[in-house]
């Protein structure tokens, strides 16, 4: 049998620093938000460790521990809460529809996007074999498990750079898999990574395999794609540093994006091309993609929805 539609003036799709920051600023301005959290209730930030630049945590807060503070304010001026995922909208009519992935309709005055970014895999089949039995897109949430064990890191960006120098405090040799002959990387980072005599940086490189034992990761085999020559390294630890990939597949169609399917929001707005549709967070923001950028840009959603219900005398 099936209900009818639920109505609600905003809803808030995603639980990340952005998403919270949202429900705080709608809900103290009685826009009565219901959140829906999707599949990481929290976001990225609750599977790293430490978070040490978001302002006001002089001695630092587990990223965890921030997303419940922030869960716990949004609840504290009304927001409701709800731990399920979108999985369809149409945001055809001037009312916006939404779909819970049990199938409960959605009519929404105004909606913010938070839905964040994801971690990008390379897309060979053991690598989902050995997911957290090894293999993490995560130095600083499992970097730990691998100490005084060799590991190797995949990509030449920033974030590889990083996560290389990062293990390198935990263990003895961490190998640098770069597809290309150069690094993507910053040049101040590039030095840091060419200088540490822990990193060995693979040229050219890929991976072709990772093997296991007794379910744990043991080895990769690797290969160089100019020469094609083989080799093993018995790593422990296998972190992909690849880059992210925004999770907006269920916009597509209705949202203009750019040509990585980052959400294009308008100047200095959260203003989607659809009215009373915002963005926020790393959904929209391939830049800076921090907590504190997608808390600031929650806030902007909220404010511009806030205004958008005013002029449509909703609120
Ligand atoms: P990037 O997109 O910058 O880099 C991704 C890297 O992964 C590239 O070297 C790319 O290679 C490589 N890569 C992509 N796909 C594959 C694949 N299938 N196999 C092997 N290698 C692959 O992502 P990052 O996450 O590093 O950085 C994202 C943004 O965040 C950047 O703007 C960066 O500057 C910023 N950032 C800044 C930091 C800082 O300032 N401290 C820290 C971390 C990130 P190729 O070059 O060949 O495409």
């Amino acid at each position: 049998m099936s209900t009818a539609p639920e109505k609600m003036l905003c809803l808030i799709i995603g639980s990340g620093p952005a998403g919270y920051t949202a429900a705080i600023y709608a809900a103290r301005a009685n826009m009565s938000p219901i959140l829906y959290t999707g599949m990481q209730p929290g976001g990225q930030l609750t599977i790293t460790t430490d978070v040490e630049n978001y302002p006001g945590y002089p001695d630092g807060i587990l990223g965890p521990e921030m997303m419940e503070d922030l869960r716990k304010q949004a609840e504290r001026f009304g927001t409701e809460v709800r731990y399920e995922l979108i999985s369809k909208v149409d945001f055809s009519g001037p009312v916006h529809k939404a779909w819970t992935d049990s199938g409960n309709e959605i009519h929404a005055e105004s909606v913010i996007i938070a839905t964040g970014a994801s971690a990008k895999w390379l897309g060979i089949p053991s690598e989902q074999v050995y997911m957290n039995k090894g293999v993490s897109a995560c130095a600083v949430c499992d970097g730990f498990f691998f100490r005084n064990m060799e590991v190797a890191v995949v990509g030449g960006g920033d974030t590889a750079a990083e996560e290389a120098s990062y293990l390198s405090k935990l263990c003895p040799k961490v190998h640098l898999l770069v597809r290309r002959d150069e690094m993507r990387a910053s040049k101040i980072m590039q030095e840091r990574v060419l200088n540490n005599p822990k990193i060995e940086v693979h040229w050219n490189t890929e991976v072709k395999e990772i093997k296991g034992v007794d379910e744990v990761v043991d080895s990769i085999v690797i290969y160089n794609n100019q020469t094609k020559a083989e080799k093993e390294l018995p790593v422990k630890g296998f972190f992909v540093a690849i880059g992210h990939k925004p999770n907006t597949d269920i916009f597509e169609g209705w949202l203009d994006m750019d040509e990585t399917k980052y959400l294009i929001t308008q100047g200095k707005s959260a203003k989607t091309n659809i009215p009373g549709v915002f963005a926020s967070g790393d959904a929209q923001d391939k830049t800076y993609r921090q907590a504190v950028t997608a808390a600031g840009t929650g806030c902007m959603a909220a404010l511009d929805a806030e205004r958008y219900l005013t002029e449509q005398g909703k609120l």
